[in-house]
């Protein structure tokens, strides 16, 4: 049966100081109060699992135990078909302890490059939200964006990958469009509207 998330204080299971307003603006209409982990002295969870649903649930329910708040976590990044889906779960963690997204794109290119010619140049971005309630029950869904890679990269709007990645039907990287267009299409938009509709 759905469960209806109430109006109230949910926490943000995310240090991510970028992505609290953006959800605040999300949920507001809502009736949500947002608070961030960070707020609550709640520290972050190693990040052990092996999918994005599986480290976003571990976050959310992380965060529910601690403060017997609902909690909400999500887990995002870069999946390559020609590389069995690398980046992966580990998007940030190509970039090193520097967060240099310039190296992480270029190493994404040099796999590519060493597949030969005939790889093809498929991708998409996976964005998990999971909602835990301080009682354990939790709702996890799934978002994502296709598209392809380009090279070189191309934009300076977005963060991460953007500058590498073209949407479908669109001639312009992520890091070329105007932000307010990347946000109604991308994997986040398309996973927060997936949880909007399973608990408000
Ligand atoms: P996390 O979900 O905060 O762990 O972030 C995962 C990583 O995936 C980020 O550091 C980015 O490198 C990448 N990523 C996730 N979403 C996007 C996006 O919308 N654009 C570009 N890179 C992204």
């Amino acid at each position: 049966m759905k469960r209806r998330l109430e109006p109230g204080r949910l926490v943000i299971a995310s240090h991510n100081k970028g992505k609290i307003p953006e959800i605040a603006a999300l949920l507001g209409p809502y009736g949500m109060d947002i608070v961030s982990a960070g707020e609550l002295d709640v520290p972050e969870p190693e990040e052990t699992g092996t999918s994005f649903a599986a480290n976003a649930e571990l976050k959310a329910r992380f965060s529910a135990d601690l403060t017997g708040l609902p909690a909400l976590a999500d887990d995002s990044g870069l999946c390559v078909e020609a590389l069995d889906g690398d980046p992966g779960i580990f998007s940030a963690r190509w970039a090193g302890s520097g967060k240099d997204f310039g190296r992480a794109m270029e190493l994404v290119e040099r796999n590519l490059a060493a597949k030969g010619p005939e790889a093809g140049r498929d991708a998409h971005f996976v964005c998990a939200l999971s909602l835990c309630w301080p009682d354990g029950h939790i709702v996890t869904v799934e978002g994502r964006v296709d598209g392809h890679l380009v090279w070189p990269p191309r934009g300076d709007k977005g963060f991460g990958y953007d500058p590498v990645f073209q949407p479908w039907h669109h001639d312009i990287t992520f890091g070329e469009m105007d932000p307010d267009r990347k946000h109604a299409m991308s994997h986040r938009a398309d996973a927060f509207r997936k949880l909007v509709a399973a608990v408000f």
